[in-house]
């Protein structure tokens, strides 16, 4: 499935620094077996599609009608699911809910960046941070994560001193490379936040929280604290809901205020916001499954080392894995095989989603025969 030709643009008065740029995403291809967008493989289950669907007939009664605006009614149930979850409880006016973490981090961005401000990050990282960036005016600069994509606590802490940022990204678990940040260099980048002249929101994008491994404890933990805090989470992942488009995130009741201003008016439909309410009533199975993921994870780790390949430590759904010579040709001998897994990250590495038994499975043989390319 090619693109379709690109309109011709030289006519249109269109921002300079959006000339000549491609839409962000992966290439949606259409193979057996799909693991390169760090989807949850495992579509819901009959009855959460039985309650979704019920939810959504009642929410389809009052379609005439524009939507809660506040949506409080979800964001009183994420907050309550991430009391069970991570064991620390916020008020539902600390939840912020919008279409997918991607909204919700355009929301941050819209009301703590713009021009003449400064985003921070840690490359390798997330690729659509800087597009937040370019799309609200905020100026955009990374650290280098060090060889192993750790982030080296007191080179952090300069580097906010020296860029003065308004806002810092630090996704943990981090995409691409799946690792996640030990509490002691978040509340060191925190700290060093906290003294920057006229404040900086440091933003923990815990996309893939529910894989992290046991020890490793959520940013939530750390919301009491730092009122300059968010902790963004979404249902794509482990709720298997990435099709739904709900993200969110919690932070001091300032914060989220914050985000209330630049937000669309009813910027939740009725339908997401039904259809997250639903699918929230079946965290604990849907938990158990993320369970099973976690274990396929650590497995398909194991066995990639054990073939004497790297793989980074993953506490998400994903695994980076390498180095080859020419990744390219790897990736290309695997879709050969019809599996798909994405060509990202530092030169050499390959990152693949973990998929049900069957996919990771389909995944090592594939990636047997296309052996020591
Ligand atoms: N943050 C990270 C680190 C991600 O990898 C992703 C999805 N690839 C997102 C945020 C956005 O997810 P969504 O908009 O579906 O919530």
């Amino acid at each position: 499935t090619d693109a379709p030709a690109r309109p011709q643009r030289a006519t249109l008065p269109l921002r300079p620094e959006l000339a000549g740029l491609e839409p962000y995403g992966a290439p949606q291809l259409d193979v057996p077996v799909l693991l390169n967008v760090n989807e949850n493989p495992y579509a819901p289950s009959d009855e959460v599609v039985a309650d979704i669907a019920a939810a959504v007939a009642e929410a389809a009664r009052g379609l005439n009608r524009y939507p809660d605006r506040e949506a409080l009614g979800l964001r009183a149930d994420l907050a309550d699911y991430l009391a069970v979850e991570s064991g620390v409880r916020v008020a539902p006016e600390q939840v912020w809910a919008a279409n997918g973490s991607n909204e919700v981090m355009l929301h941050l961005l819209q009301a703590f960046g713009g021009p003449g401000r400064t985003a921070l990050s840690f490359a390798p990282t997330y690729s659509m941070y800087p597009e937040y960036a370019r799309d609200t005016g905020t100026a955009w600069q990374v650290g280098r994560r060090a060889e192993d994509f750790s982030v080296d606590a007191a080179a952090a802490c300069d580097l906010v001193a020296e860029v003065a940022p308004s806002v810092v990204l630090l996704a943990s678990p981090n995409n691409p490379t799946g690792t996640a940040l030990p509490p002691a260099t978040l509340e060191a980048v925190l700290g060093a936040a906290a003294d920057v002249p006229g404040g900086c929101v440091v933003v923990v994008d815990e996309a893939y929280g529910e894989f992290r491994r046991r020890g490793t404890p959520s940013a939530l933990a750390l919301l009491a604290e730092h009122p300059h805090l968010a902790v963004s989470r979404t249902m794509s992942k482990a709720f298997g809901l990435a099709g739904a488009r709900v993200g969110y995130l919690a932070a001091s009741t300032a914060l989220v205020d914050a985000l209330r201003v630049v937000r669309l008016p009813y910027h939740l439909s009725a339908v997401t916001q039904a259809t997250a309410r639903a699918a929230l009533r079946h965290a604990p199975a849907l938990m158990a499954q993320v369970g099973s993921l976690r274990q396929e994870r650590d497995d398909l780790v194991a066995w990639l080392r054990a073939r004497g390949l790297r793989a980074a430590d993953s506490d998400a759904n994903f695994v980076l894995f390498g180095t080859f010579p020419d990744r390219h040709a790897v990736w290309q001998g695997l879709l050969d095989r019809g599996v798909l897994v994405r060509e990202t990250g530092p030169e050499g590495w390959l990152r693949v989603s973990v998929g049900t038994p069957q996919e990771t499975a389909a995944f090592r043989a594939a990636l047997s025969e296309v052996g020591g390319l």
